[in-house]
């Protein structure tokens, strides 16, 4: 009602009853027909000031709706009815402010849609807090890295969530942008090493809105910078030992020791085990680079792998008979525990021999009194397992992970003193069964009770009946 009252027909109609008295107050006659023609003529006008009045209700209406419409963020350019040229002049700036208005919601809706989808496939963790530090928005990286929801995490101070209390307050954040880094599990319960770098974020004015934090995933870098540090170290270790004592021995050959012969054969004898076993490292550490680079291309080829390994084992029994050095004690026995039925696979046969080799001496090697090593194969649903066991001293539960490590050998000094290995032969195996596309393990019930080394190479057994014509000679 009150609306009707405030409104432009209303007030004009007061306005013109108002003017119509005035006028007829000014001019008034006790004539009836005057008075019959004056409310006529009243009513004539207040038609007219009707029509005008919601003509022009109707184009304000109109316009108010257009705002309306902007407001919600889109525009139709309805013609307004003609009318007072004013109304349509504001209307044609409305329209112009109202595409100005529409065109800005919209690039800025494609600008948030945009960031949205940076932040969502970002690898990197961002978390944004308002002044007070509390967490106000976090994207899919740093809830996993986090190990965490959205719903747990908004509104948590930021300082408390990263656990770093201890050495900073939100202030501290806020005055020193610091670079902090923190070690937690994410979501897949994975230890990640996380840098955060924090920055501030202004309004216009200046004045500080919250501050952004980066979590930045450093696991393999720092994992890679250790290894490498370690690495050199290592190399360096490996390589000063045995140059070491060579230098001893030349020294004591020049400072007489040459002069007794027996001596001096001992000591040219020790010279040159310490440089073979230097060639074998360099050599070893050249192949490992090699792969590192992936400069090393495997030349596969299709075989039957049983027949592939009775061609190994033989020619490692020719060599046990054969063996005069006297560390492949011959009492040795290597048992062939596969049937003759043909399995093929697809591998490059060098490398695979070199494999089967390594682990085999390894075998010879940490077995003492000799014994029996067993080759065992079993055909699986994708692979084929290769193991070979023996009943050597075994390796301690502990060491079973770190074995295919670089330099990494059991620290027993007994075992290592008198093989001189260089630690790098499983790595190798190691690499070249992952080149293969198969898995290596190695398993011992301790000290003194034997080890198996087991490895797959894919296998496929559809392939066994389409190959069954190649030639399987070695
Ligand atoms: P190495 O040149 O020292 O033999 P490897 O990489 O071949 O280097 O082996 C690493 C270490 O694993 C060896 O030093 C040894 O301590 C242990 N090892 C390997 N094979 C066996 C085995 N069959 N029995 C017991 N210990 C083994």
């Amino acid at each position: 009602m009150i609306k009707f009252f405030n409104s432009m027909i209303f007030k004009g109609v007061v306005a013109h009853l108002l003017l119509f008295v005035i006028l007829f107050m000014s001019s008034f006659d006790y004539n009836v027909a005057h008075f019959n023609s004056v409310l006529a003529n009243y009513f004539f006008s207040l038609l007219f000031v009707l029509v005008f009045l919601i003509h022009q209700h109707r184009m304000i209406v109109n316009v108010s709706r257009q705002m309306n419409q902007i407001k919600n963020g889109y525009l139709t350019k309805d013609k307004l009815p003609k009318g007072t040229s004013e109304i349509n002049e504001l209307y044609g700036e409305i329209l112009k402010l109202g595409e100005d208005i529409v065109r800005t919601q919209n690039n800025l809706e494609n600008q948030r849609n945009q960031l949205d989808s940076i932040l969502a496939y970002m690898i990197d963790g961002v978390i944004a807090t308002d002044r007070r530090g509390k967490i106000i928005m976090a994207n899919k990286s740093a809830l996993h890295y986090l190990n965490t929801t959205e719903a747990e995490l908004m509104q948590k101070n930021i300082v408390e969530t990263l656990q770093i209390s201890e050495q900073y307050n939100f202030y501290d954040l806020l005055e020193k942008e610091p670079e902090v880094v923190i070690e937690t599990h994410d979501a897949d319960n994975e230890a990640v090493s996380l840098h955060i770098k924090f920055a501030l974020f202004r309004r216009e004015s200046g004045f500080i809105s919250g501050i952004i934090a980066v979590l930045h995933d450093m696991t393999e870098q720092d994992k890679s910078e250790r290894e490498r540090r370690l690495f050199v170290s290592n190399v360096s270790h490996e390589l000063r030992t045995p140059l070491t004592s060579v230098k001893a021995y030349l020294e004591a050959l020049e400072d007489g020791a040459l002069d007794d012969k027996e001596t001096a054969a001992s000591f040219i004898n020790v010279s040159l085990t310490e440089t073979n076993r230097m060639i074998r490292m360099i050599s070893d550490l050249l192949t490992l680079s090699r792969m590192d680079q992936d400069r090393i291309v495997l030349d596969k080829e299709i075989i039957n792998l049983t027949a592939f390994l009775d061609h190994q084992l033989n020619r490692l029994d020719q060599i046990l008979e054969t063996d005069s050095s006297g560390l492949l004690t011959s009492d040795f026995t290597l048992v062939r525990n596969y049937s003759n039925r043909p399995i093929w696979v697809e591998i490059d046969t060098d490398k695979i021999a070199q494999v089967v080799d390594n682990i085999i001496s390894n075998a010879f090697k940490y077995s003492p009194k000799g014994g029996v090593i067993t080759i065992s194969v079993e055909t699986r649903e994708k692979d084929v397992l290769i193991s070979i066991s023996d009943q050597g001293m075994g390796i301690p539960r502990a060491d079973l992970v770190k074995i295919f490590d670089r330099f990494y050998r059991v620290d027993n000094a007994s075992r290592n003193s008198k093989v001189g290995g260089t630690g790098l032969g499983l790595s190798i195996v190691h690499d070249i069964v992952k080149m293969h596309g198969g898995n290596i393990f190695a398993n011992s019930e301790g000290e003194g009770k034997g080890t198996t080394f087991s490895f797959t190479l894919p296998y496929s057994s559809e392939n066994t009946e389409e190959w069954d014509d190649f030639d399987d000679s070695f």
